[in-house]
């Protein structure tokens, strides 16, 4: 695998609450995540930074743990339930964090199988032979409307709710947790990405982008360049992988 992850504040706001992780060895089991923060003050900032933190310093102590190592099903669902109960404390336990909570979007790579855990609306994404799928689905307000038909994919881009999540991590002392499974093959590229670059760039222009780009670098660029130019209302938040 070649990953490339980049952050950028944007244009607008005076702190970025997206946080994310990519391995910093070959040695560390193979996962990438992207969490995009909501609250008050640094609130935001706190819920995403948590949800990192506790998501990837669990997977990695339980990832050879033998109740763990077949189920990595099991394994991300608990990960992010850990993180669910310690963000959901801390904010019963300040003002100033009270009511935060973040959206985590979580791929692992494992025994030629790629899992997603996913909670709120950051996304997935795969690139295949020329065409762009959305891997996660947004627990979002306008995804509602979306699925019922009552919006198209390009209004929900531009709907006055379109901030309004239906699920968060930290934000209840329960949630339910999305993880799916798939298959991944030589030359697949996957995106994760916060709504900051979604709501900026149509898939459209998120494919076109990385296809025309010569490195997963300079896609990851590409792409934090055109969401900042289309306007940078929000922190933007990309993870590219290419699988080898
Ligand atoms: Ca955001």
């Amino acid at each position: 695998m070649i990953y490339c992850a980049k952050s950028d504040r944007g244009k607008l706001r005076s702190n970025n609450e997206d946080t994310f992780y990519a391995p910093e060895s070959k040695e560390e089991p193979l996962f990438f995540m992207v969490a995009d923060g909501m609250g008050g003050h640094k609130a935001g900032e706190v819920a995403s930074r948590l949800a990192v933190e506790e998501i990837s310093s669990y997977i990695k102590a339980k990832f050879d743990a033998p109740s763990f190592r077949d189920d990595m099903t099991a394994l991300i669902r608990e990960a992010f339930l850990v993180a669910n109960e310690k963000i959901y404390k801390n904010s019963l336990e300040s003002d100033k964090l009270a009511g935060m909570g973040t959206t985590a979007t979580l791929a692992l790579f494992k025994d030629g199988m790629l899992y997603i855990g996913h909670v709120g609306d950051s996304r997935a994404y795969l690139l295949r032979e020329g065409s762009l799928k959305q891997l996660t689905k947004d627990h979002s307000l306008v995804w509602q409307l979306m699925e019922e038909g009552r919006l198209t994919a390009e209004e929900m881009r531009y709907h006055p709710m379109r901030n309004v999540i239906t699920r968060a991590l930290g934000a209840y002392e329960n949630v339910i947790v999305d993880v799916s499974t798939h298959e991944y093959m030589k030359g697949d590229i996957f995106l994760l990405c916060s709504d900051g670059l979604t709501n900026m760039l149509e898939d459209e222009k998120i494919k076109e982008i990385i296809l025309k780009s010569g490195s997963i670098e300079t896609a990851a660029d590409g792409l934090v360049q055109a969401a900042n130019d289309r306007g940078g209302y929000d922190n933007i938040t990309v993870v590219l992988i290419l699988v080898e």
